[in-house]
């Protein structure tokens, strides 16, 4: 950790933030008990052994989260219980399930916590949990897939947006199992996931990618058109209307695109 440190320093001083010092980082080991003391911000980090599992941070307004986030699957969407839990290979080893993933957190991982006062700002946060993703290679980093092709974007907890979604041109539905399956246009025009059916329409490419609530019958079109030969990055939304665009402009977050996709027959 102090080397990791000595090149962060020296990072930020290419960086043009000279007054960061050694001194001015304080390392805690231990998960929180209390909340992250007031005007100070913290990147955090998740060892298991020799694996480090993940790296977050904390801005100056996430106190309430700083202690309970990575302990309940149901905190958010990029957390590490959730992560555990996905982990097919580390479930069946170490029996983990949703009722005990607190308690094998808090037995069996470690966690540092770098700690930095808030006046140093966010992009100095946001440099420091950069510079320990490369130098760290955390497992689970986001989303599980976010470490090969990721299928939706999350805009970071900290920031106040919302967490808007975004599309790459694979089914969402599938991503949700972790599986990347290609999208191809129907006889409607519709683009049709090759494994689960789902359709998917875009009313306006590069701007709105909508889910619909119905399956298609894998009629393809004979051209062969797959929706990932194109990255648009489209907002998500899910079909509200019957027809074109099938969408009002109500944002969605990963939750609501949960939810509307377990609700398509
Ligand atoms: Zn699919």
């Amino acid at each position: 950790m102090e080397n990791i440190l000595d090149d962060f320093i020296e990072v930020c001083r290419l960086a043009n933030i000279p007054n960061l010092k050694k001194s001015s980082i304080k390392i805690e080991e231990g998960h929180p008990t209390i909340r992250l003391k007031k005007y100070t911000m913290a990147v955090y980090i998740f060892n298991h052994g020799d694996t480090c599992l993940k790296v977050g941070k904390a801005g100056p307004n996430s106190n309430a989260r700083w202690v309970r986030r990575h302990y309940s699957h149901k905190m958010s969407n990029n957390n590490l219980p959730k992560s555990l839990l996905s982990d097919d290979i580390l479930v069946k080893k170490e029996n983990i399930n949703e009722f005990n993933v607190k308690e094998w957190i808090e037995t069996n991982t470690i966690r540092i916590n770098i700690i930095l006062d808030e006046n140093f700002g966010i992009f100095v946060l946001n440099l420091l949990e950069s510079f320990l993703h490369c130098r760290l290679h955390p497992k689970y980093e986001g989303l599980k897939s976010q470490n090969m092709t990721p299928s939706i974007s999350l805009v970071d907890e900290s920031s106040s947006m919302a967490e808007s979604q975004f599309w790459d041109g694979y089914c969402p539905e599938c991503m949700l199992n972790d599986k990347q399956s290609r999208l191809l246009l129907n006889n409607y025009d519709f683009f049709e996931c090759e494994n689960c059916s789902l359709q998917m329409a875009v009313p306006y490419p590069g701007l709105q990618a909508v889910v619909l609530n119905f399956r298609g019958k894998h009629k393809f079109h004979s051209s062969k058109t797959y929706a990932d030969k194109v990255n648009n990055s489209e907002l998500l939304y899910v079909q509200t209307l019957d027809r074109f665009p099938f969408c009002e402009k109500t944002q969605i977050d990963a939750e609501d695109l949960k939810n509307f996709i377990s609700q398509i027959k």
